[in-house]
């Protein structure tokens, strides 16, 4: 299918970088600063705007 080689427009709200690590001020056991990973809320984690019809079939 065309719409599988075209590519997605990146998403606005994180710019295409979905994931960030954000250290949380403590450490692990072993030494290591202790971080978690927070995905984009806007596009779930994908980097990509998705397709406004994935959205329009959820709850019918
Ligand atoms: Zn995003």
């Amino acid at each position: 299918m065309p719409d599988n080689t075209r590519p997605r427009p990146i998403c606005a709200h994180c710019d295409g970088f979905p994931q960030v690590a954000i250290t949380t001020g403590q450490t692990t056991p072993t030494g290591h600063r202790q971080t978690i990973t927070a995905d984009c809320p806007a596009c779930n984690g994908t980097g990509h705007t998705s397709p406004a019809r994935a959205y329009a079939r959820t709850g019918a």
